[in-house]
């Protein structure tokens, strides 16, 4: 059990203060101090940060074996919405419009339903995107709808064998779950994405996995993301098997075409591996399979840019490279072309996709690499700013107890998760220790402690 230590000294300087008015500073000096700011590089140069974690609650009808949420997370509260609300004016007044917010937890869908739809609606109104994180349990069609309505932008589903699902003994199987949930959120205006935690016992069923998100085609995007010893989970350090490059190949095994995963880079690529598909009737492609052309074209756009502090305007970006840029332009658009045509047969059995695929390494908790903490792309909002995905899961008890100060009306509040509603005063309670938790109250490795000492007494 990690000790809370008194006030913020236990924070690891994550690299993430925010300075003057270029907002894609902080993370560019941080690739370029550790030599991965290349001519293939899109963070820093096209956006501040790739997205920022908003955690709505730390309360979990799921209890996964690689979990990343603290021993103490179910018996906490949760997060009122002004604490959520200064939260987001944060993460606005740090990265700008643009960013994408993901809506997690926990698993958000534990809130109210018109709690994530006020959050949602504040996403839009800042004008940054919302990604809804959840294990899909009670995210229904209905549950959807409302959200989509009220402005959600995408919604990613986390299914694997870690979280033990009762009746389900391979990756395979659960495919049966992943097409519920398509079927649930498509036609609804959201962008679908997929999570899945690969570890010891999926790894072998890892082709067939990718071949099965490659042949839906309402996935826009795929993660896979690799055990990380961190968090209350029960299962702790990685397998030798399970590397970046092991999972690559597998990736490619199911999809059945190499994906050229060191073409473009988004972040720190000992983190986060990124290949572009198009896809039809079974069959895949990569997108990014001339990385000199690649290159050129990250060059082009960097030359355009003209939201220059925020995030790239894509679609004015490649109506500007088509006015000034013809001839790349052109052999950019050959090279997407030769691409549908090496679809070859699938063009005649389904409609051209295209897919994101992502292969995210997190750190252990007791080994984060401080290059990679001050060049991360993927944060968390804590009370006191954004922080590296990382970092924050190796202290999170630290976060927990932190106060959150919230500026309203009537004055000055705080909050934490110790506590149900704003206090006036500063002087916040600490958590309560897990050991004196009753069991349904635990989760993760202090639930299988206490059941293991029961067995023996
Ligand atoms: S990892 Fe599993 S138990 Fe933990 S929050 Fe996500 S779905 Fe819930």
């Amino acid at each position: 059990m990690k000790d809370i230590a008194p006030g913020h000294s236990n924070v690891v300087p994550a690299g993430r203060v925010f300075r003057g008015s270029d907002r894609r500073a902080t993370l560019r000096e941080g690739l370029q101090g550790c030599g991965e700011y290349g001519h293939s590089q899109t963070a820093g140069r096209f956006y501040p940060i790739a997205c920022v974690a908003l955690e709505v609650t730390q309360r979990c009808n799921l209890d996964c074996t690689l979990c990343y949420l603290s021993d103490r997370a179910e018996m906490t509260y949760d997060p009122p919405l002004s604490v959520l609300f200064a939260r987001l004016a944060t993460i606005h007044s740090h990265y700008g419009p643009g960013v994408s917010v993901q809506l997690t937890g926990g698993d958000p869908t534990l809130r109210k339903v018109e709690d994530l739809e006020a959050l949602c609606r504040e996403i839009r109104r800042l004008g940054m995107r919302s990604c809804l994180m959840t294990n899909g349990i009670r995210a229904s069609r209905a549950f959807l709808s409302r959200l989509a309505a009220a402005g959600l932008d995408d919604v990613a589903f986390h299914v694997d064998m870690t979280q033990e699902r009762k009746g389900f003994d391979s990756e395979i199987e659960l495919n049966t779950v992943r097409r519920n949930y398509i079927v649930a959120a498509h036609g609804l205006g959201l962008r679908i994405l997929f999570n899945t935690t690969v570890f010891d016992g999926n790894l072998s069923d890892l082709p067939a996995l990718a071949r099965f998100m490659r042949d839906q085609p309402e996935i826009a995007f795929v993660s896979f993301q690799m055990q990380a010893d961190t968090g209350r989970g029960v299962l702790r350090e990685r397998p030798d098997s399970i590397t970046q490059s092991s999972v690559m190949r597998a990736v490619e095994q199911g999809y059945g075409t190499p994906l050229h995963f060191d073409a473009a880079a988004v972040g720190h690529s000992g983190c986060n591996r990124y290949a572009s598909v198009l896809t039809a009737g079974g069959r895949a492609i990569s997108v990014l399979s001339h990385q000199r052309l690649v290159q050129q074209v990250i060059a082009a756009l960097e030359q355009m840019d003209r939201s220059a502090d925020a995030y790239l305007d894509t679609r004015d970006s490649v109506r500007r490279l088509v006015l000034r840029r013809p001839g790349l332009a052109l052999r950019a658009a050959a090279h997407l072309a030769g691409c549908v045509l090496r679809l070859g047969m699938g063009l005649l059995r389904g409609r051209v996709r295209r897919q994101a695929v992502f292969i995210h390494n997190f750190m252990a908790a007791d080994a984060l690499e401080e290059d990679r903490c001050a060049s991360c792309v993927f944060m968390v909002a804590t009370g006191n700013g954004p922080l590296s995905m990382c970092v924050h899961n190796a202290q999170r008890d630290l976060h927990l107890a932190m106060p959150d100060k919230v500026d309203g009306p009537m004055g000055t509040y705080w909050w934490n998760s110790a506590m149900r509603d704003l206090s006036r005063h500063p002087e916040l309670p600490g958590l309560d220790s897990p050991e004196q938790a009753p069991i349904k109250k635990l989760k993760g490795q202090l639930r299988a402690r206490r059941q293991n000492r029961k067995g023996k007494s």
